[in-house]
Order: C-alpha cells, then sequence, then structure tokens
C-alpha cells in the first residue's frame, strides 16, 4: 500500500497527516532520514520556509530527499512554504536552504501585507469543479520550466504545478474537507510502487 510522509519539522503537517489518514493512507511524521525509508511520497507543508530550510539541512533532511527523488523513488508534493523549499529559484533569497528541484521560480509573500491571506475558488486542470483554496502569506510561481505543467491559475498567477513526481502549491488543500489534490498527490506516489525502492 501507498504510505506518505509529511515532513514533520515545522508547520501545519498535523492537518495533512488527518486528511491523509481520513482517506485511509498510512502517514508518517518524517523528522529524520530514516523515517523516509518505505515511503512512495512526502509532503513538505506550509509554515515558515526559511526555518523548514534550514532545520531539514541541518537534520541530513534535505540530502535524504534529494536522493530518493532523484533516483525516482519519492514523489514530492510542496504547499506553500513546501513550495519554496522544492522551488530551484528564489530570486528574492538566493541563499536561503532548500531541496532546490523542481524547475519553478518562486517569489515569497506575493501578495503583500493588504491581502496577507485570502480564498478564491480555482480551477483546477484534471477537476470538474472548482477547488475552494485557501491562500496565507502566500508565495507565487513566477514562471516555471519547460517539463513543467501549470494546473491552476489564480488572476494570471501561477498556483499549481506539476513536473513529473513533484507537485508545487501556493494554497492549503489541508485546511479544507476537500481531498482531490491529495488523492492527486496519492495518484503520483501510488506510481512509485512500480519502481524498487533502494
Ligand atoms: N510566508 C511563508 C514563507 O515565505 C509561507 C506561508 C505559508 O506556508 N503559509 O515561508
Amino acid at each position: 500500500d501507498v504510505k506518505i510522509g509529511v515532513l514533520a519539522i515545522q508547520g501545519d503537517f498535523r492537518e495533512h497527516k488527518a486528511m491523509l489518514q481520513t482517506l485511509g493512507v498510512e502517514a508518517v511524521e518524517v523528522r529524520l532520514p530514516r523515517h523516509l525509508e518505505g515511503l512512495s511520497g512526502l509532503i513538505v507543508p506550509g509554515g515558515e520556509s526559511t526555518t523548514i530550510g534550514m532545520l531539514a539541512r541541518e537534520y541530513g533532511l534535505e540530502s535524504a530527499v534529494r536522493q530518493r527523488v532523484q533516483e525516482g523513488s519519492l514523489a514530492l508534493w510542496g504547499t506553500c512554504a513546501g513550495a519554496i523549499w522544492i522551488a530551484k529559484e528564489i530570486p528574492q533569497y538566493p541563499d536561503q536552504p532548500r531541496l532546490g528541484l523542481m524547475d519553478i521560480t518562486v517569489q515569497r509573500n506575493a501578495y503583500g501585507r493588504q491581502v496577507d491571506s485570502f480564498e478564491e475558488d480555482l480551477e483546477v486542470k484534471g477537476l470538474d469543479r472548482p477547488f475552494h483554496a485557501f491562500f496565507i502569506r502566500a508565495p507565487v510561481i513566477l514562471s516555471v520550466g519547460e517539463g513543467v505543467e501549470v494546473l491552476a491559475q489564480h488572476d494570471q498567477e501561477i498556483v499549481l504545478a506539476r513536473q513529473g513526481q513533484l507537485l508545487a502549491g501556493t494554497f492549503h488543500p489541508e485546511l479544507t474537507h476537500d481531498p482531490r489534490i491529495h488523492q492527486l498527490f496519492i495518484a503520483m506516489a501510488g506510481a512509485n510502487l512500480l519502481v524498487p525502492h533502494g
């Protein structure tokens, strides 16, 4: 069966874990590299991307996750701060510790103080009705490289994108009762069961 980890260093990992459990998927809190064993997917939650990045580096998770993703045995989904962590480019903060695997450029806190947080119904590719999305001090995906598919936009800005086994979203599906994006990710991770794990 698919086993999915949630990076549990900082941020709203409990909500992701609860959503996975509601869907009948075994959910594991990941704090150390050895917790990745047997997982076919990992969710990196929202929170504070600098904190997540510094601690993930210190605990050896950054390199362990990078290795598993590069060998093709781990699907990865970053939400909000998690999307920042997996992004290749953060022009405002080029030295921020991060995984840097997904070919996207992000801007942190892109909506400024006035509209700090908001909610919106999004059209998402592959879903038959809109997804109610919560944005909380959200980043935007400024641009994507070749091989990255844009799955949702809000006011021209990219808010959900996929590159093979990598998924990045700037909003918080774990704060809704709508499981459809988690289901999409579970399907991505399930495809990994066909890949032999090292
Ligand atoms: N503003 C946070 C950051 O830049 C992300 C916010 C969130 O994850 N809800 O790291």
